[in-house]
C-alpha cells in the first residue's frame, strides 16, 4: 500500500510494527497455551471416563449441537443471538486468523481467497462483523436492562455474573469495532488516493465508518490504520487468554465437550470406569468425595458451561426452593478448580466436597439430596453437560462415608432385609392380585417352575404394596388379560427393581436387588416382560443385563388400539377436560411421549390439552430418587406447582402413566384445595374402565 504506510513498516515506541506484532504474537500465543495447559492438569488427575468409541456418532453429535446449534432456538430471544453469534465467529475466523498475519507480512492473502473469492468473502464477513457488534450491543442490552431472571445468582451462591459477562461482550465489540475501523481506514484511503478501491459491504458496520472517514486526511487515516489494528490485536489476544477464567471458556472447550459428551444418556454411569461389578470389591473408595474423584470429561463440563441458567431455570428442586441449582453445582466446581489449580503457582487437591463441617465444601448435603433425577438440566443444556451421573456419583461417595439421611435409613434396610422399602413380608407381595373377589374378574397367575408364560408382569414395590397403588396393578394385569397375553407375576419371588436405590447411590444394594430378580426372570423363563412403572422399565430396560426386552404398559396398550384389539366406550362426562403428565423416566429418559397420547385421543369424547410444560419440558412430579421418603426443604411441593399448571391449562383431570407420580399428584391435589374439583387417574386404570368389553376370564 503506497498512500498508507505498510502495517509492518510503521513504528511505534520505537518499534517497528512488524516486530511489535510479531511480540504481540509470541506473547499472545504461548500465554495461551500456558494458560491452557494449566486448566488440563486436573483433568490428567481426575478419574479414568471412557468416551473414545463411536467417533462417527460423535462426530454426528458435533455437527448437530455444536454446528448446527441444535439446542440454542429452545430460547427463542438468547438463542437466536447465539446462532448469530455463533455463526458470525465461525465466518470470521479465517478474516482474524488472516488480519493477524498482515501484521508481520504485508502481502499476505489466505489462500483460496483471492479475486473474486476474497470480495465474496469480505463482503460477507463485513456483514458478520456488523451483526456480531449488533448482537453484543443487544446482549449488553439485555444482561443490563432486561436481566432475564435466570441470570440472576442468589446471594447463597455468590456475587453476580453481570459484570464480568458484560466486560466479555464489551471486549467482542471491541474486537468487531477494531476489525471493521482497520477495514475502514484502508478503504478510505485507498479511496482518497484514487486506487482501486477495495469495496465494503454496503451499510455495514466496515462501510458505516469508511462514510465517517471520507473526508479525514491520510497521515490520520495512516494512524487510525494503524491503531485499529493494534487494538484489534491486543484485544484478539486478550480475550483468547482471558476466556480460560471465565464463562467464555466455553468457546475453547464447547467442541470437544459436545464430541465426548455421553452417547447413551439414559444409562447410569458406572461406579468407576473399566472395573467391572464382579471386581467392584477392589475399589477402596465409591463416588465422589473429593474434586479429583470427578472424571476428567466432567471436569471439562464445569470449563464448558456458559452460564446461561437454563439447566436451573428448567430444573424443578430449583423451581420450589430446594438448595440445588444445577447451574451452580458447576459453577461452583469450576470456581473450586479455578483456585485449587491456579494458572500461577502449584494447586493444591482433596478437600472434601460434600462435607459440611470442613470449610473447603463446596456442596451442602442437602444439595445433593434435593435432585429427582428428572433430567430436565440435562435436556436443556446446550452443551450436553451432565448432572445426573454427578450427582448419583456425590452421593456414592456420600454413602460410601455413611452419610445418609435419617429417613431413608429406614427404607434402605428395609430393602436389604425385605426387598422392599416399605418392610413388608416378600409373602404379601401378590395380595393385590390373590384377592378373592380379583380372581374371579381376572386370574393372574404366579410364575414357578410348573407355571409358565410368555410375558412377565414385573409390578415392583410400590403398586405391589401400597393399597392406592394396587388399583393400578389390578388395571394392568385386566388389561394384559384383555388383550390375549398370557402372563404371570413373580409375586414373592420379585423384588424392588432397585431403580431408586441405584441413583441414590447405593449400588452394592442395588447389584444385590438386581441379581436376584435377574435370576428369578431367567427361572420363570418368560420371553417378554411389561410393568406399569416406568422406574421399573427403566430399571429393567438399562440398568439389568440379559433380561427379555421390556415394555411399558402404555406402549402394549397403543399398540393394541392400532391393532384394532382394545376398543373404546365413550367418556360419560364430557365436561370433564384431560391433560397427560409426562413421568420423568417414561418421557425424557426412555422418549415415549406419544404412545400415552395416542391412547387417550383414541377414547371417544376424551377432551386433552397439553400443559405448559410437557414432553421433554415435563415438569417433574418430585418422586424421582427415593424423594418419596426424604423431604427436603422446600417453599412449595413440586407436586403442587404441577397440579398448578394442569390447573391452568384448564383441565380436571390429571393422567399419568406412573404410580409414583400418582402418590405425589394426588396428594398435591389436596395440598393445592384442589380436591373435588381435580382428579389424578393412571393411563392404565383410565384404559380399563373406558375398554369396550366384558372380562373374558
Ligand atoms: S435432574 Fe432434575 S432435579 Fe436434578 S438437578 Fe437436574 S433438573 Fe434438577
Ligand atoms: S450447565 Fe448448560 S444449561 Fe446450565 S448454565 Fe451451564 S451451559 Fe447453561
Amino acid at each position: 500500500m503506497e498512500n498508507i504506510q505498510a502495517l509492518a513498516q510503521m513504528t511505534s515506541w520505537l518499534l517497528t510494527g512488524r516486530i511489535l506484532f510479531l511480540l504481540i504474537h509470541i506473547l499472545g500465543v504461548v500465554g495461551f497455551a500456558y494458560i491452557v495447559a494449566k486448566r488440563l492438569v486436573p483433568l490428567f488427575r481426575g478419574n479414568r471416563d471412557l468416551r473414545f468409541n463411536r467417533p462417527l456418532v460423535r462426530l454426528g453429535r458435533v455437527l448437530k449441537f455444536w454446528l448446527g446449534q441444535w439446542k440454542q432456538p429452545r430460547y427463542k430471544t438468547a438463542g437466536t443471538l447465539h446462532i448469530f453469534i455463533f455463526a458470525g465467529f465461525m465466518l470470521l475466523a479465517l478474516r482474524a486468523f488472516s488480519v493477524l498475519i498482515v501484521g508481520v507480512s504485508e502481502n499476505f492473502v489466505m489462500p483460496g481467497l483471492s479475486g473474486r473469492a476474497g470480495s465474496t468473502y469480505n463482503t460477507i464477513t463485513d456483514y458478520a462483523a456488523t451483526i456480531v457488534f449488533l448482537c453484543m450491543v443487544i446482549a449488553v442490552i439485555r444482561r443490563l436492562v432486561f436481566k432475564p431472571a435466570r441470570y440472576a445468582v442468589p446471594a447463597r451462591y455468590g456475587k453476580g455474573h453481570t459484570v464480568d459477562a458484560v466486560f466479555l461482550l464489551s471486549l467482542i465489540a471491541i474486537l468487531m469495532v477494531a476489525d471493521s475501523l482497520f477495514a475502514a481506514a484502508r478503504a478510505a484511503a485507498q479511496s482518497q488516493a484514487g486506487q482501486p478501491l477495495e469495496v465494503l459491504a454496503a451499510f455495514s458496520l466496515p462501510w458505516m465508518l469508511q462514510s465517517a472517514l471520507a473526508s479525514t486526511s491520510l497521515p490520520t487515516l495512516g494512524r487510525l490504520y494503524f491503531g485499529a489494528y493494534l487494538l484489534h490485536e491486543v484485544t484478539f489476544y486478550f480475550l483468547l487468554c482471558y476466556r480460560p477464567f471465565g464463562i467464555q471458556f466455553h468457546v475453547e472447550t464447547s467442541f470437544f465437550n459436545i464430541y465426548f459428551a455421553k452417547l447413551d444418556r439414559e444409562i447410569l454411569k458406572p461406579v468407576r470406569w473399566g472395573v467391572s461389578d464382579e471386581h467392584l470389591d477392589r475399589v477402596k473408595s465409591f463416588g465422589v468425595k473429593t474434586f479429583e474423584d470427578f472424571t476428567w470429561k466432567h471436569m471439562l463440563d464445569f470449563y464448558s458451561c456458559a452460564d446461561c441458567g437454563r439447566c436451573s431455570d428448567n430444573c424443578p428442586a430449583n423451581a420450589v426452593g430446594r438448595p440445588l441449582s444445577p447451574r451452580f453445582i458447576t459453577v461452583k466446581a469450576r470456581d473450586y478448580s479455578f483456585q485449587h489449580y491456579p494458572v500461577l503457582g502449584r494447586g493444591k487437591n482433596g478437600t472434601a466436597l460434600v462435607v459440611s463441617k470442613d470449610s473447603g465444601s463446596i456442596y451442602s448435603e442437602d444439595e445433593i439430596w434435593s435432585c429427582t433425577t428428572c433430567g430436565a438440566c440435562e435436556q436443556e443444556c446446550p452443551l450436553l453437560i451432565e448432572y445426573i451421573d454427578k450427582i448419583v456419583d456425590l452421593r456414592r461417595g456420600m454413602v460410601d462415608d455413611g452419610n445418609v439421611p435419617q429417613s431413608l435409613q429406614k427404607p434402605l434396610k428395609a430393602l436389604e432385609s425385605r426387598g422392599n422399602p416399605y418392610g413388608k413380608m416378600e409373602k404379601k407381595k401378590a395380595d393385590w392380585a390373590n384377592a378373592k373377589e380379583f380372581q374371579q374378574i381376572c386370574r393372574v397367575k404366579t410364575l414357578d417352575s410348573r407355571n409358565g408364560a410368555d410375558t412377565l408382569y414385573f409390578v415392583d414395590s410400590i403398586t405391589s404394596y401400597d393399597d392406592r397403588m394396587q388399583a393400578i396393578g389390578r388395571a394392568t394385569a385386566k388389561i394384559l388379560d384383555h388383550v390375549g397375553e398370557k402372563f404371570g407375576i413373580l409375586g414373592a419371588a420379585e423384588r424392588d427393581s432397585g431403580h431408586e436405590v441405584r441413583r441414590f447411590g447405593e449400588e452394592t444394594l442395588f447389584m444385590a436387588l438386581r441379581d436376584h430378580n435377574a435370576d428369578a426372570i431367567k427361572a420363570s423363563g418368560v420371553r417378554r416382560i411389561v410393568t406399569a412403572d416406568p422406574h421399573a422399565y427403566n430399571a429393567l430396560k438399562h440398568d439389568y443385563k440379559d433380561v427379555p426386552p421390556v415394555e411399558h404398559i402404555s406402549q402394549v396398550i397403543a399398540r393394541e388400539v392400532r391393532a384394532g384389539k382394545i376398543k373404546f366406550n365413550p367418556i360419560e362426562n364430557e365436561k370433564n377436560v384431560y391433560t397427560y403428565h409426562d413421568p420423568c423416566y417414561l418421557g425424557r429418559h426412555n422418549h415415549i411421549y406419544d404412545d400415552p397420547r395416542d391412547v387417550l385421543d383414541a377414547i371417544p369424547g376424551l377432551k386433552r390439552v397439553e400443559m405448559s410444560r410437557s414432553r421433554d419440558r415435563s415438569f417433574c412430579c418430585g418422586g424421582g430418587g427415593l424423594m418419596l421418603f426424604y423431604e427436603p426443604k422446600e417453599d412449595e411441593r413440586m407436586g403442587v406447582k404441577r397440579v398448578k399448571m394442569a390447573a391452568e391449562a384448564g383441565a380436571n383431570v390429571i393422567v399419568t402413566a406412573c404410580p409414583f407420580c400418582m402418590v405425589n399428584i394426588e396428594d398435591a391435589i389436596k395440598v393445592a384445595g384442589l380436591d373435588g374439583k381435580m382428579t389424578a387417574i393412571d393411563l392404565a386404570e383410565l384404559v380399563d374402565k373406558q375398554i369396550a368389553r366384558e372380562c373374558t376370564t
